[in-house]
């Protein structure tokens, strides 16, 4: 009896659609696209295999593994064999590769998306729009983000802080 052996359709476009779609689990109204995470996607079509590239946003950042994770359930879960995934680390992420359009949709969810001058602090508060605000933790529910609160309608607010 021959066996015989199917090799999946791979289809780098779909792929990339698929992961470009994946919300980063720490902030879910961004896609890891949005946030520029996912560096590069490669298919072997021989080998029936996907290399996925992500850079992490920050070095030991707890979210890491769960968007490796997610990576992977991603394209399983739409039929496609689970991904290498390769880590880049050089040239470290930026806030910067964070597209203009998430920095909109931060703001949205009421998060102060990373400022554009020196001194690393929101623009404004994200609710109000006020410019009075202050420090309350350097650390928010995780390290890339801190604490601040609103004098105007003294409403918490999370910042995405620059790096
Ligand atoms: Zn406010």
């Amino acid at each position: 009896m021959t066996k015989i052996q199917l090799t999946p359709m791979l289809d780098i476009d779909e792929i990339k659609q698929i992961l470009a779609e994946v919300p980063d689990p720490e902030v879910p109204v961004l896609t890891l696209d949005d946030l520029g995470i996912i560096r590069d996607v490669s298919i072997d079509d021989k080998a029936g295999t996907i290399t996925v590239t992500l850079t992490p946003t920050y070095i030991g950042c707890p979210a890491t593994a769960a968007i490796r994770k997610m990576v992977s359930d991603a394209l399983t879960d739409a039929g496609y064999p689970e991904p290498l995934l390769k880590e880049q680390l050089i040239p470290a992420w930026s806030t910067d590769w964070i597209t203009p359009e998430a920095i909109v949709k931060l703001e949205t969810y009421g998060i102060a998306p990373p400022g554009t001058g020196d001194d690393n602090e929101p623009r404004r508060c994200p609710n109000c729009g006020s410019l009075e605000y202050q420090l309350v933790s350097q650390f928010g529910a995780t390290a890339c983000k801190s604490l601040y609160k609103c004098l105007e309608c003294k409403e918490p607010f999370e910042y995405f802080k620059c790096h």
